[in-house]
């Protein structure tokens, strides 16, 4: 596995839960998933002797974390297998180009233009603006490297404190909602998919997936379908995520995808027959994929550093409901931000499920009376 993160940890759970056994390669000392590995290689993605360390004992290698550079995995692909192939992984690096392939199979994409210089800002508000966002093409993630901007002189000091670096500049949505896909797509190119979850942001950073998402049946059907068109066109091996906005006219947008299991399937792990963590595990091994199918209504609830300001969270009232399942990834230090952990109020199918996690979360607040 390259990258040692949660989604590591927790692939490695389901991994050795199957008998296999499991090793890390991340730079960090105190890596969740390297924690837990039969073997943690602490050291950069690029050191050689690591990568053939890696290739030496592993029959098949992984990732967890898509800014692993494209040319380790295509120089690891000469001597290993490496699912997904560094071919995807290298398009979901950039948001331009991933943006650029969605369209390519006829996906609707939010409106955007790429940014390298002070003329491209201007262009952009000529052609798209006033209301967009600034992110940088590599690197961002739970909103990181993102500022919303309203005009091209905004923009320009917005680009110049990201380092000048290469962005890309997009219409701001009028969101009525947001879904993912999660699917697991095997060597063979036998699919297998998740039910479509609806999530919510707050700063950028996922809040709460929950499933059955609430929206129609043809938009479901129509993410499904674009989600397919992506893993087919890539010959893709292993989870793929895909993120869309819908607007308040009820149309969708691709916004992008995620070459690895997502936040947004954390809730396969305890309302799905098959956990995304396992199907990564029977797609990338060559075993055929377990049932995708949703036995529970569910959201979950990211348990994010924040609240760890006035201390350890409440985690009594989460404990103690036996409809709710508790996940934290060990980390050592919460910083706000930071996921620390996750948690899915189940319920029977039929019933809602966000009020209940609200409720909860606002419980794990150590101040709560
Ligand atoms: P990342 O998840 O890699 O940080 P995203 O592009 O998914 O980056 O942005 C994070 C969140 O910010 C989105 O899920 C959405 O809530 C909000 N957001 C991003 N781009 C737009 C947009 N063009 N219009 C409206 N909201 C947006
Ligand atoms: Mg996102």
């Amino acid at each position: 596995m390259l990258g040692g993160g949660q989604l590591g940890r927790m692939f490695t759970h389901a991994a050795t839960a199957m008998g296999y056994r499991v090793a890390v390669l991340d730079p960090s000392p105190s890596s969740p998933a390297g924690e837990i590995a039969h073997l943690h290689l602490q050291a950069d993605y690029e050191d050689k002797q690591a990568l053939s360390k890696l290739v030496k004992e592993c029959a098949v290698i992984t990732t967890e974390f898509e800014n692993v550079p494209a040319e380790v995995l295509e120089h690891l692909q000469n001597d290993c297998r490496v699912y997904p192939a560094a071919g995807a992984v290298g398009i979901a690096q950039s948001r331009i180009r991933e943006k650029r392939f969605a369209q390519s199979l006829g996906i609707p994409c939010t409106a955007y233009h790429p940014v390298c210089s002070k003329q491209d800002i201007e262009q952009a508000f000529k052609e798209i603006g006033p209301d967009l966002i600034l992110k940088t093409d590599r690197f961002g993630y739970d909103g990181k490297g993102q500022v919303v901007v309203k005009n091209a002189e905004q923009a320009i000091q917005a680009w110049k404190d990201l380092g000048a670096v290469e962005c890309i500049l997009e219409k701001v949505i009028d969101l009525q909602t947001e879904i993912s896909s999660v699917l697991a797509r095997s060597s063979t190119g036998e699919i297998s998919y998740f039910e479509i979850a609806e999530n919510i942001h707050r700063k950028g950073i996922l809040f709460t997936s929950t499933v059955p998402a609430h929206v129609d049946e043809a938009t479901r059907q129509l993410a499904r379908h674009h989600a397919q068109k992506i893993a087919e066109d890539l010959n893709y091996c292993g989870v793929l995520a895909t993120e869309y906005f819908i607007d308040r006219n009820n149309d969708l947008y691709f916004n992008e995808m995620a070459p690895r299991t997502h936040n947004s399937g954390h809730y396969t792990i305890d309302a799905c027959y098959t956990s995304q963590f396992e199907q990564q595990v029977r797609a990338i091994c060559g075993l055929s994929l377990g049932s995708a199918v949703t036995h529970s209504a569910v959201t979950m609830v990211n348990i994010l550093g924040d609240l760890w300001q006035e201390g350890e969270p409440r985690w009594c009232d989460i404990i103690d409901d036996p409809h709710v399942k508790l996940h934290l990834y060990g980390k050592q230090q919460a910083r706000p931000g930071r996921k620390m952990g996750h948690f899915c109020v189940l319920a029977p199918p039929g019933e809602d499920t966000l009020v209940q996690a609200e409720r909860m979360y606002s419980r794990l607040q150590p101040k709560f009376e």
